[in-house]
């Protein structure tokens, strides 16, 4: 056993045990082992759809078939993915107590699927879809088929509830998540490359603010040398069940 100050995940214990108002940021990169592609990286979606063809609200607008042939790999992905054992263990710490809300970028609905409570989804979801003409709503189930184009009863191509890039952060989310950053004693930042605006300010914002940064990712990001307090190199499951076995015994 090593001394506490000393080892990264063991400090980071004791500041999630001492405070108990952590809260979760989570990226593409908590999804990967759940066999969800991340948008950047070789495996990344972007390496086979270029986003300023694919992901902007004004490509959509232009030419929304093409954009529902990414939307729809995405739909019939993140549809067939089960949480694996990071959502998981965010949940566990949510219901003891050590983790109160997770913030995640996410669209694919695993963390309230691995049992997560308070999700404050930043970039909306892909669970429903919405008329941009007459602003109807649908579940995407009852729309969507694999290789399809879904279309509103007016005739309008239907859009998912996702932020696109050019589309403003929904207000509730975007309140919410700051006054997360601002009031929490930890922000666990996990999975994310931290290079979309505005989410990637939710970390300074909890910096700023007096919390700790804890990032969980197999790879520096563009926080890591400037706002990360602590860095724990590895996968999201991983780590994530390292952190709760010593939180449950920090002698092991
Ligand atoms: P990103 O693709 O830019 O970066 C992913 C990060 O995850 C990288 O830093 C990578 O090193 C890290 N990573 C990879 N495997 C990991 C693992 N096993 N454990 C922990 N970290 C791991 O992702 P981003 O910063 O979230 O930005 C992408 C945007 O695209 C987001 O806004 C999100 O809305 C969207 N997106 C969502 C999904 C999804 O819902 N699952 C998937 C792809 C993209
Ligand atoms: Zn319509």
């Amino acid at each position: 056993m090593r001394a506490g100050g000393s080892d990264p995940i063991r400090e980071a214990v004791r500041l999630l045990a001492e405070r108990r108002n952590a809260v979760a940021l989570t990226g593409a990169g908590i999804s990967v082992e759940s066999g969800i592609p991340s948008f950047r990286g070789a495996q990344g979606m972007w390496a086979k759809y270029d986003p300023m063809e694919y992901a902007t609200l004004h490509a959509f607008m232009r030419s929304p078939r093409k954009v529902w042939a990414m939307l729809s790999e995405m739909v019939s992905v993140c549809g067939g993915a089960a949480p694996n054992a990071a959502h998981k263990g965010l949940a566990a710490l949510e219901e003891t107590g050590v983790v109160r809300a997770v913030i995640t970028q996410n669209v694919d609905g695993l963390h309230q699927a691995a049992g997560s409570r308070r999700v404050i989804e930043y970039h909306g979801n892909l669970d429903v879809l919405i008329c941009v003409s007459c602003w109807k709503r649908y579940p995407t189930r009852e729309r969507w088929t694999p290789g399809g184009v879904p279309l509103c009863d007016c005739g309008e191509i239907l859009k998912p509830n996702v932020v696109l890039f050019g589309e403003p952060i929904p207000w509730l989310a975007q309140e919410q998540a700051e006054e997360e950053a601002r009031t929490c004693g930890v922000l666990l930042v996990i999975g994310t490359s931290a290079q979309v605006s505005p989410a990637c300010d939710i970390p300074r914002i909890a910096k700023e603010s007096g919390a700790a940064v804890v990032e969980i990712n197999p790879e520096p990001t563009s926080l890591t040398a400037s706002v990360t307090d602590i860095q724990l190199q590895g996968n999201a499951s991983a780590l994530i069940a390292r952190l709760i076995e010593l939180l449950l015994d920090p002698a092991v």
